[in-house]
């Protein structure tokens, strides 16, 4: 598929007051990088081709349908963590969108008034506004923002001059008054997606976004469990790819098209047949967000002839592992379990976050793997000091180890794919 591209839309970019000429560069770039890592793939399977056409049409395609919303009046929140209660924005005809944050590209502008020295991801997506280079933070009403990481939470307020943001205050500790405070913030958010859409989010509201929220989780989760199998049937590649797909993508399809795809995996388990060979090491990831288009490690890895069976990540497990209960009918129940979901989040925001490590061990088992590979982004306080303990318990359960703290640029591939190599030379004994 050498004539991949990611389809061009001047036009509404143009309405969106974007930096065309410079986006348009960007959009090629991208078109490149996915054609290069994606379709080079041998043996990808079938049901692949509905996430090609939403990376094709990652610019245009489902913009128009946010604008289109925009039209009738229906909120587009912009979100940067999975502890936004989508749910929520869902109940109320809204739409949540994941504003990527995964690109070397749009850092320099972000230095220009940002600190150097903070983590790429916030760099990142904060440059893509501060240059008008992503659609969807152009299309959003307001962007939604927490107080998990210092970095995030004092950006917000630099963020804000470019663009509403809303902040919710997320405590940093699981005790019952903590609950009490999230609670109350999962009220406040929730009045202020009702101020926006002027529509008053009623208890059968909630119950069916409740339920199409979990549907979304609920295809991821069956995804990962096929990824346990060996020889696994999917890339780690294609599978991170749909984990990063299902923040922007319209929830009831994404979780349709998941299921398609795993109908397919299910028949090529069944056979036997794996995406590489059944001696491939097996490696899980578990850290930090791998933010749209970060393919970075994904790739290293699996050039060098191993597959990733599992991303322990909030683009991964962190995001789809817990449900939320769906027989409860009164609005302040359903908040309850809501808040009680949300809680269950094992980010390295908080402290302590003993579930988090028993959480590594865990998905290891589960996902059949051979190795785990701890993944923080650079100037990442919480995951880089959290990185002890979890080396720690891969140590005392004898698990192949290897940490690596990165960033988005190109410089450190050579050393990383040297450290990688070593990594799986250890694996495969
Ligand atoms: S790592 Fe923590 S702060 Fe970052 S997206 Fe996940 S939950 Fe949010
Ligand atoms: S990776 Fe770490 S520093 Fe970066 S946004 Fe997430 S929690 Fe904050």
């Amino acid at each position: 598929m050498a004539d991949f591209e990611v389809k061009a839309y001047p036009e509404l970019w143009k309405e969106l007051d974007m930096d065309v000429a410079r986006f348009d560069k960007a959009r090629q770039m991208l078109g490149s990088a996915y054609a290069a890592m994606y379709l080079s793939q041998q043996n990808r399977p079938a049901a692949m081709a509905y996430f090609d056409n939403m990376v094709a049409e990652i610019h245009g395609g489902r913009v128009r349908e946010l604008m289109d919303a925009k039209k009738e009046g229906r909120p587009v929140v912009g979100t940067f963590c999975v502890y936004i209660p989508e749910e929520i924005v869902v109940a109320a005809g809204g739409i949540c969108v994941g504003l990527c944050g995964g690109s070397q590209g749009s850092i320099p502008d972000a230095e220009k008034i940002l600190p150097r020295n903070i983590c790429p991801m916030v760099k990142s997506a904060f440059g893509f506004k501060a240059g008008k280079i992503c659609p969807y933070f152009q299309a959003v009403d307001f962007v939604y923002g927490e107080t998990t990481c210092d970095a995030k939470k004092k950006t917000w307020e630099i963020l804000d001059r470019l663009v509403p943001t809303y902040v919710m205050e997320i405590p940093q500790m699981k005790n019952k008054r903590d609950k009490v405070l999230w609670l109350e913030e999962v009220k406040g958010f929730k009045q202020k997606v009702e101020e926006v859409s002027g529509k008053k989010i009623a208890a059968d509201d909630l119950a069916a976004a409740i339920k199409v929220i979990n549907g979304k989780r609920g295809a991821l989760q069956r995804l990962t469990r096929l990824r346990a199998a060996n020889p696994a049937p999917i890339s780690g590649k294609d599978a991170l790819l749909l984990e990063q797909i299902a923040f922007y993508d319209e929830p009831v399809r994404f979780a349709e098209k998941v299921n398609v795809l795993c109908d397919e995996l299910e028949q090529r388990v069944k056979r036997g047949e794996g995406v590489m060979p059944g001696d491939a090491p097996r490696v899980m990831v578990a850290g930090v967000p791998m933010a749209l288009p970060n393919w970075k490690v994904h790739n290293l890895v699996e050039t060098a002839g191993a597959v990733i069976v599992n991303e322990e990540s909030c683009i991964g497990t962190r995001y789809f592992k817990d449900l939320i209960a769906e027989n409860v009918k009164d609005m302040d129940g359903q908040l309850d379990v809501l808040t009680e979901r949300y809680m269950r989040i094992d980010c390295s925001c908080f402290t302590p976050n003993n579930e988090r490590i028993e959480q590594v061990v865990k998905e290891y088992r589960d996902s059949q793997a051979q190795g785990v590979l701890h993944y923080s982004l650079q100037f990442c306080h919480t995951y880089n000091v959290e990185e002890i303990r979890i080396k720690e318990a891969c140590q005392k359960e004898k698990i192949p180890y290897l940490s690596i703290e990165s960033d988005y640029s190109p410089e450190d591939v050579g050393q990383l794919q040297t450290r990688i190599e070593a990594f799986l030379e250890q694996i495969r004994g």
